[in-house]
């Protein structure tokens, strides 16, 4: 402990010691506080010394070093964002700050979804914490990467001898304070695993007190259909004795328009019937994924990219391609649905259609996508929900808000506007604009529910002895400027974020330190 640090202890003990008020490091005075439970706000002041809230209440005695007027603001607690890409970008030194994650709340990224991301959980984590850290991070540990590691790019069961080894992956990371299993049974190799498969592995997750998170195997009617694949996860859940999380749950495309209803319907019956089940979700009504994710067939990504460059190299294997791009197409309602968010070869395509470029290019939306696809590919923005299905499935209980955002160099390609607004938006448009849900729900389901669910101790709520992730906003300048035409847009409304008790934003501006940390799952007793 240093010197001033010392005298700092020494003055607060004995104040304290002699009845005096208290002396904190800061003091947020007078603003609503949305202490992240779904109570409605009150009106209190919150402490921080150190990277805890030391107090929470009317605190009329109270000083501090630093005190922040919030008459007319809210506080609340950090954002936590369940479905984040944005690890890769957080462990380089030109994006470790997360700035367009503090701008919009988020003081927590869960990373590696999908399935995706390092095997090495304690490798990443050194990544991570090497340039500095502007956020918090909480790992998965990803099924479709220990799948590659293993059984490689095959469409196929493992032995049982693979299996062994995949468990053992799963209980390592586990092990290194990964919060869960992450699976994207959509994409390849993910889809090639049975669910016998990710319930052997879940269960070493469950050991571990960890969630299971997955990209269910189908958003729409691409294989058994989208009923059938929530029905998956939640038969997951119940075997292995773990939370399951449908993640981005959406009904995708105009087939399956509508069916959020039956979703809502099967997830209720399984939490009736004990199963814990909940949905991550973010409010924008097109999804963002890659070419091949989005509009090739399984059958020709099986064996890697070599093997599916030879299948496009093969007249009648490029038909058969074709046929399935041409259909999937239709699923996601025509190549005038699809924006092109990053073609590197070719960046003058980048924000425009997929029915837009072919046309500039005189050939059809198909035969365009197998070229791009033999270009290097592209990543893809979507349109494909429906309002009324993301208003049904926003307001059940269990749907915590996720961006499915990731970070990106301001000004490289045309992302998805996700990544830049995901939260704010959420506020904005369906509290602040159409009052789809309350203030005090919308922030429930950034903080307290998602940090639940996860298992993150003392973080979404705002209460003594909690790390002191705290968000300071001004609800009638939240705003997520990011669009789909121009999304490196940063979220405005901000006015304070803590991380761990120092402040990120102070009035609005950045702070050039960064107090983010990796989080490990607390699973000993
Ligand atoms: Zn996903």
């Amino acid at each position: 402990m240093n010197l001033p640090r010392m005298a700092a202890v020494l003055v607060l003990s004995l104040a304290v010691a002699g009845g005096a008020q208290a002396q904190y490091d800061v003091l947020i005075r007078g603003a609503r506080l949305l202490d992240g439970s779904g109570n409605p706000w009150r009106v209190a002041s919150v402490a921080i010394t150190g990277d805890r809230i030391a107090a929470v209440g009317l605190l009329p005695e109270a000083t501090a070093r630093r005190v922040i007027d919030g008459t007319g603001l809210y506080v609340a607690p950090g954002f936590i964002d369940t479905h984040s890409h944005a690890g890769g970008g957080l462990a380089s030194a030109s994006l470790s700050h997360g700035r367009p994650l503090l701008a919009q709340g988020i003081t927590t990224v869960v990373v590696n979804p999908d399935g995706g991301g390092p095997i090495d959980l304690v490798a990443q984590r050194a990544r991570l914490l090497e340039h500095g850290l502007g956020v918090n991070v909480a790992q998965l540990v990803p099924h479709g990467s220990i799948r590659r590691e293993v059984v490689g790019m095959a469409d196929r069961a493992p032995t049982v001898a693979e299996l062994n080894r995949m468990k053992d992956l799963v209980g390592r990371g586990m092990e290194a304070g990964g919060f869960g299993l992450s699976s994207g049974l959509y994409y390849a190799p993910g889809s090639y695993s049975e669910t016998e498969e990710v319930i052997a592995l879940a269960k070493v997750a469950a050991r571990y007190s960890g969630v299971y998170q997955s990209h269910i195997r189908d958003e729409a009617d691409y294989n058994v259909g989208l009923v059938v694949a929530v029905d998956e996860v939640i038969r997951i859940a119940r075997e292995a004795g773990l939370p399951g999380i449908v993640t981005h749950i959406k009904a995708l495309g105009p087939r399956v328009w509508g069916f959020s209803e039956a979703l809502v319907r099967r997830i209720e019956g399984a939490r009736a019937a004990g199963v814990s089940v909940f949905a991550d979700q973010y409010p924008y009504e097109a999804s963002g994924t890659s070419i091949g994710g989005a509009l090739i067939p399984r059958w020709a990504q099986a064996d890697g990219r070599q093997a599916l460059r030879d299948r496009l190299r093969d007249p009648s294997e490029r038909a058969r391609m074709r046929e399935g791009v041409l259909e999937n197409l239709d699923r996601r309602g025509g190549a005038g649905r699809l924006q092109i968010s990053r073609h590197a070869p070719d960046p003058a395509i980048e924000g425009k259609t997929l029915q837009a470029v072919a046309e500039e290019r005189s050939v059809h939306p198909a035969d365009l996508t197998l070229q791009l696809l033999d270009a290097g590919g592209a990543t893809l923005v979507s349109f494909n929900m429906e309002e009324a299905d993301i208003r049904t499935l926003m307001r059940q209980p269990w749907t915590i808000t996720a961006s499915d955002g990731g970070l990106t160099e301001m000004g490289r390609g045309v992302p998805h506007p996700r990544y830049y607004g995901t939260f704010p938006r959420k506020i904005r448009k369906y509290v602040r604009d159409e009052g789809v849900l309350s203030l005090a729900d919308a922030v429930r389901t950034m903080t307290s529910l998602p940090a639940s669910v996860f298992g993150m101790a003392d973080r979404g709520v705002l209460r003594e002895g909690a790390f002191a992730d705290v968000v300071v906003f001004d609800l009638e300048r939240v705003a997520d400027n990011a669009t789909y035409s121009d999304p490196h847009q940063l979220a405005d409304g901000l006015v304070y974020l803590f991380v761990n008790g120092r402040l990120a934003i102070d009035e609005g501006e950045f702070e050039a330190a960064l107090h983010g940390r990796v989080l490990r799952r607390q699973w000993k007793n």
